[in-house]
This record gives C-alpha cells, sequence and structure tokens, in this order.
C-alpha cells in the first residue's frame, strides 16, 4: 500500500502547450498504477514526452458503461488510478465527470490535480468581467434546440462561455447576428497552440471575419456580460416606468430581435407573450443596425 493507493486522480493535462503540465500532475502520473485515458494516442504521446512509462487503459464515451464498474472495482482492490481527458481538466464537456461521479457514490477518494482548461483560459483571455460567469459546454447539435440555447444566452446577463466546433462555428455566428446583435463576443481559438488567435467583435464582425478566414482547430465563445440595465428585473432597471411599447422598442434598439425582447419583456412584467406581441404589433419597423 503506498499514499496513492485506492484514489481517483483527476489529472488535468496541456490544453495545447505541453509546458502547461504541473509538476504535481507529472509525478502522479508516473506514481500512480493506471492511467485512464479519454485518448490514449494522445496521453501516451504526452507520457513519452516527460518519459513517463504508466500503464494505460481507453476510458471514452463509448465505453463508459463497461469501463467504470472495472475501474471503480480496481479503486476497491487498493490501485491508485489517474482519469485523464483529451486535454484540460477531467470532468468539464468530457467522460471524466461519470468516473468522478461513480467513485463519489462508491465513497472513494477522489483527488483533484488541477492545472489547465480550456474554459478558464479563454474566459481571462476574453477580457470580460470574470467576477460572475455562465459556462454552457457545448450547443445542441440539433438546430432548434441550438437556437433556444443561444435565446438563452442572449438573456444572460453575466459572462457566458460556450465550447464550439470549428464546422459549427459560421452557423452559430449567423444565430449571434440575429439573436444578440450588439454582443461582443470573444471568439478564442487553439489557445495555447502555435496559431492561438482571440478575435473580439459583435457577432456580424466575427462572422465576416471567419467567412474570410476558414474555421480551423478548437474553438471556445465568451460572450461578453451584458449591461444589467437592459437585464434586471428591478422596476427602474428594467424600465418598469416604461409603457409594454416602449420597453420594447428600448430593447429592439439595443439590438435585440425582436422574438428574444418580447421574451424579455414578457418576463419582466409577468404577463404573456401574446400581450406583448400585441404591442409589438403597434411598433414602427426596427431600423437597421450597423455593426
Ligand atoms: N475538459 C476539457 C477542458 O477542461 O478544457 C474540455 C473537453 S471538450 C471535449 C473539448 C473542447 O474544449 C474543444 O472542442 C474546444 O471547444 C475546447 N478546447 C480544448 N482545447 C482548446 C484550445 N487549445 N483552444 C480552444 N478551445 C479548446
Amino acid at each position: 500500500m503506498t499514499e496513492l493507493s485506492g484514489k481517483l486522480f483527476i489529472c488535468a493535462t496541456p490544453i495545447g502547450n505541453l509546458e502547461d503540465i504541473t509538476l504535481r500532475a507529472l509525478r502522479v502520473l508516473r506514481e500512480v498504477d493506471l492511467i485512464a485515458a479519454e485518448d490514449t494516442r494522445r496521453t501516451r504521446q504526452l507520457l513519452s514526452h516527460f518519459d513517463i512509462h504508466t500503464p494505460l487503459i481507453s476510458y471514452h464515451q463509448h465505453n463508459t458503461a463497461s469501463r467504470i464498474p472495472e475501474l471503480i472495482q480496481r479503486l476497491k482492490s487498493g490501485e491508485s488510478i489517474a482519469v485523464v481527458s483529451d486535454a484540460g481538466t477531467p470532468g468539464i464537456s468530457d467522460p471524466g465527470q461519470e468516473l468522478i461521479q461513480a467513485a463519489v457514490r462508491e465513497n472513494l477518494p477522489v483527488v483533484p490535480v488541477p492545472g489547465p482548461s480550456a474554459v478558464i483560459t479563454a474566459l481571462v483571455a476574453a477580457g470580460y468581467d470574470t467576477s460572475a460567469f455562465v459556462f454552457g459546454g457545448f450547443l445542441p447539435r440539433n438546430r432548434r434546440a441550438k437556437r433556444e440555447a443561444l435565446e438563452e444566452v442572449a438573456r444572460e446577463h453575466r459572462t457566458t462561455v460556450l465550447y464550439e466546433a470549428p464546422h459549427r462555428l459560421l452557423d452559430t455566428l449567423r444565430l449571434c447576428a440575429d439573436l444578440m446583435p450588439e454582443r461582443p463576443v470573444a471568439v478564442c481559438r487553439e489557445l495555447t497552440k502555435v496559431h492561438e488567435e482571440i478575435v473580439r467583435g459583435k457577432p456580424s464582425f466575427l462572422l465576416q471575419y471567419f467567412e474570410e478566414n476558414i474555421p480551423r482547430g478548437e474553438f471556445v465563445l465568451v460572450f461578453s456580460a451584458v449591461d444589467r440595465g437592459s437585464m434586471s428585473s428591478s422596476p427602474e432597471e428594467s424600465g418598469g416606468e416604461l409603457t409594454v411599447e416602449e420597453r420594447l422598442a428600448s430593447l429592439l434598439e439595443q439590438g435585440y430581435d425582436k422574438k428574444t425582447a418580447i421574451k424579455i419583456v414578457a418576463q419582466e412584467r409577468g404577463i404573456s407573450k401574446r400581450e406583448v406581441y400585441g404591442a409589438a404589433i403597434n411598433l414602427p419597423a426596427r431600423p437597421m443596425k450597423e455593426n
């Protein structure tokens, strides 16, 4: 028995730059009995770079059902296991979470070995308000569900971070240009890698930029916090002294699309969307906005 016996180590690894591994992570990866890796090929490259020869076992989204009982059994028999993801901190938008939850359920010791994570790296690099933020993981693939999720982001007043795949980026930016045309967004690409790039701007600018520069690599989107004045539900801040028509007009003026503006006013005033819609019909057509 060693100090490590029977423990599950949640071991963060670099999201690109190999220098971002911690000294502790290297020691743990060297000393555990087994490393459960989301992508054994990628982890093997990392281990061989640091001359570590610990046995690897695959643990990914397609084998969680069979692997979790096996890994839990091995922990119970006293083996020490480090779980590592493809990159970053296991448990954030990857299968690490299910293994950690299973270990917690079994009252097995879980030891975090912190390090890089794309969400925090992008959040701080974007330069928006970090005093409170929301992390939404990946957007749904289904377009309707994705639009609804982005409508939530449009209503959210805290800085919001999302993961995005390169082949979905343009479609997502198109939806953002429609739902939140005025929102500053930072597109963080290939963080810590050779082609690291952080592009900041309104969605229509970003759309144009990435139409001209084909999206390649890994992406995180960071949506700036919204001025509380337009989102809060206190009477003064939500335009409580304004009529429903005036409040709608002010939201449209701020760049919200009609559907989102109607939802916001309905929530603020505690009335149905149908009632707000009735007021919206009387509004003049929305002027075109330059981005
Ligand atoms: N658990 C990981 C973490 O803590 O960062 C995230 C796993 S999730 C399956 C992978 C996603 O994270 C990618 O699709 C991308 O959105 C984001 N990501 C990972 N590495 C990145 C990088 N170097 N630059 C930008 N985004 C990255």
